[in-house]
């Protein structure tokens, strides 16, 4: 490999070397390399930022309107570990950063942020841009087989990286921002985590999280492709409520799938593991009371007496829902408005109220959206993102031990903790080096 980028280092060495041109690496080789590092950022892929290109459905949300707490709150019992990433580099940072270089972003339902062109190539383009204007010299097709570390015990520290046709890239900090192990065809097939464990660090159990669930019942394929918008799902599991979500969600020929059945999928999969049989339960109508949609009910049958119960249906459920719910109430389809009784009203009321739909499995980490577990937080230093194995050894991005909800957190994130990686590399692979980031 030619060493031809700008920055002032020693013959055949560059100051740090990134490992996964993804959300975290990009930034985190466009920081340190805007601070004066010689840094290389080196991919399997053929193209930076694959990952990044489907996100949002290939719109990219790529942050979200809440505070710091929401923020925190949104990555469960490991969020506390992302303050100091998110207090050097947050959500007005970011922005500030796409606006800087003509992406100008928007909000929407759910405080989601998208580029205003609701394209991701557009949030690629820029980080690509970052990294490249800042003398970063972006290595493709170069799959790293191996971090090299010297020393022994507690003066371990890296030397650089063996990518896979046995070239050695010597740095003197490697800054691992290799992904999780979803959308493998995406790059991310989570090498990360061996090189990780290969260096004595803990990767905590890898499973996947924001997945959808694979449900027992079969009609799910009748459903095929409708969207439910402004409902509640509730998962329950041994008669317990274990979470609420209001929003949208999707039938798919498997099961259910959507941003509410995502965000529950986390406890879905933790009470599947344990052998237990969690169950969704959704509220088609929650915006009305008990009394409400008993009155609503009463008020259709009696206005429409002379038609068919399946038509009635058709002004309080969406067409393709019908058969399946005429099937599950057990109500004749052609039973006319006058003739449904009391007990047929409870049966509607209670499928209105409760469509259950029993959680067989997830679908497999490689469809989730982002893995739960990685690398362990005890080992990795929140202030600068260095490995307290390691010395020189970075961690960034979702191959750390952190998973959020869906809605922009996972992005920013990896934007985060990509920034504070490479402002700290920075810091310790060159002498001239003056931080944004206060002190400890
Ligand atoms: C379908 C989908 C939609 C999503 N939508 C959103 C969304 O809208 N908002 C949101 O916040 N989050 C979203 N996410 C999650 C988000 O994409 C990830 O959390 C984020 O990309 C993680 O960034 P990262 O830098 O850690 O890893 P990645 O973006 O996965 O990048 C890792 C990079 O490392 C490279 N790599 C891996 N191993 C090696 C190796 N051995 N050698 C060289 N290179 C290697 C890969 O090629 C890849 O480019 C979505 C995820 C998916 C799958």
């Amino acid at each position: 490999m030619k060493n031809d980028f700008p920055n002032p280092v020693k013959k055949n060495e560059y100051d740090i070397a990134v490992v996964g041109a993804g959300a975290s690496g990009m930034m985190a080789a466009g920081r340190a390399a805007e601070l004066g590092a010689g840094v290389v950022l080196i991919d399997g892929c053929d193209r930076p930022g694959r990952k990044l290109l489907i996100t949002g459905k290939g719109r990219s949300n790529v942050t979200n309107s809440g505070d710091l707490k929401d923020f925190i709150g949104a990555f469960g019992k490991n969020g506390r570990f992302l303050y100091r990433a998110f207090s050097v580099f947050f959500r007005d940072e970011l922005m500030g950063f796409f606006r800087a270089r003509g992406v100008a972003l928007k909000l929407e339902r759910g405080g989601r942020y998208f580029p205003e062109s609701d394209r991701s190539s557009e949030v690629v383009d820029a980080l690509v841009s970052y990294t490249a204007g800042n003398g970063a010299k972006l290595v493709l097709k170069s799959k790293v087989k191996k971090l090299l570390v010297s020393g022994g015990g507690s003066g371990r520290k890296v030397e650089g990286v063996l990518v896979e046709t046995g070239e050695r890239i010597p740095a003197k900090r490697v800054i691992v921002a290799t992904g999780g192990l979803s959308y493998p065809l995406t790059g991310s097939t989570g090498d990360g985590y061996g090189f990780a464990r290969e260096l004595g660090h803990t990767v905590t159990c890898l499973r996947p999280a924001l997945v959808p669930l694979e449900t027992e019942e079969s009609f799910v394929r009748e459903l095929q492709g409708l969207a439910l918008k402004n409902v509640e799902a509730e998962l329950l599991c041994e008669g317990k409520t274990v979470g609420t979500e209001f929003g949208e969600m999707l039938f798919t020929h498997f099961g259910v799938s959507g941003p509410i059945i995502l965000t529950l999928s986390g406890k879905a999969v933790e009470l599947t593991e344990r052998g237990k049989n969690p169950c969704v339960s959704v509220n088609l109508k929650p915006a009305l009371s008990k009394e409400q949609l008993h009155a609503r009910l009463q008020r259709e049958f009696d206005s429409f007496g002379l038609k068919s119960y399946q038509n009635i249906l058709k002004t309080l459920l969406p067409k393709s829902l019908i058969p399946v719910f005429v099937k599950l109430s057990g109500i004749p389809a052609d039973k006319k408005g006058n003739q449904i009784t009391k007990s047929d009203r409870e049966k509607i009321y209670g499928l209105l109220t409760g469509f259950k739909l029993n959680v067989k499995r997830a679908r497999p980490i490689e469809e989730a959206i982002v893995t739960a577990g990685g690398v362990s937080l005890k080992e990795v230093d929140p202030y600068t993102m260095e490995s307290r194995l390691i010395k020189g050894l970075y961690f960034c991005g979702e191959v750390l031990d952190i998973d959020g909800v869906t809605g922009g957190y996972n992005l920013q994130a990896a934007f985060s903790t990509g920034y504070l990686a490479g402002e700290s590399a920075a810091g310790g692979a060159i002498s001239n080096f003056e931080t944004t980031i206060p002190k400890k």
